[in-house]
């Protein structure tokens, strides 16, 4: 998850790079024609992440939905792309109606397309069967 301080709501923001573990402090400005400026990334990697961080911020959602029979009450989901982030509380709103049946193995799709968006949500884990459990 992206840690971001809003500086100011139009024109800076501060945010820590989360692609990979040095964690770079960027400063994204923003000009009154709308071109962005990053600074304090020390790969490009930084800039892509605070571009797509200001014009389309995304996350992978993980949760878990109720399975009914399993070995465990829950399944961890989560969806195979990042979802913009708009979508995330009606994405969580639909997947606390889910509820699938033991057994389902990873990567099972338990929702195609959530929101219209292309994305799948797909076990994060194998969950037998209750009976099968021991
Ligand atoms: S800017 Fe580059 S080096 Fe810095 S945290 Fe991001 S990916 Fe890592």
């Amino acid at each position: 998850m992206a840690i971001g301080t809003q500086v100011n709501q139009e024109l800076e923001r501060k945010m820590t790079c989360i692609t990979c573990p040095t964690g770079c402090q960027l400063e994204v400005t923003r000009n009154a024609d709308g071109e962005l400026s990053i600074t304090g990334a020390q790969c490009r990697r930084g800039e892509v992440y605070a571009r797509n961080e200001i014009l389309d911020p995304r996350r992978v959602l993980t949760t878990t939905v109720r399975i009914r029979n399993g070995s465990l009450p829950l399944l961890p989901v989560r969806t195979t792309e990042a979802v913009p982030k708009e979508l995330l509380a009606d994405a969580m709103r639909i997947l606390a109606k889910v509820e699938v049946t033991a057994p389902v193995r990873t990567g099972d799709v338990i929702l195609p397309n959530i929101l219209d968006t292309g994305i799948d949500v797909t076990a994060s884990r194998d969950m037998k069967r209750a009976e099968d459990a021991f």
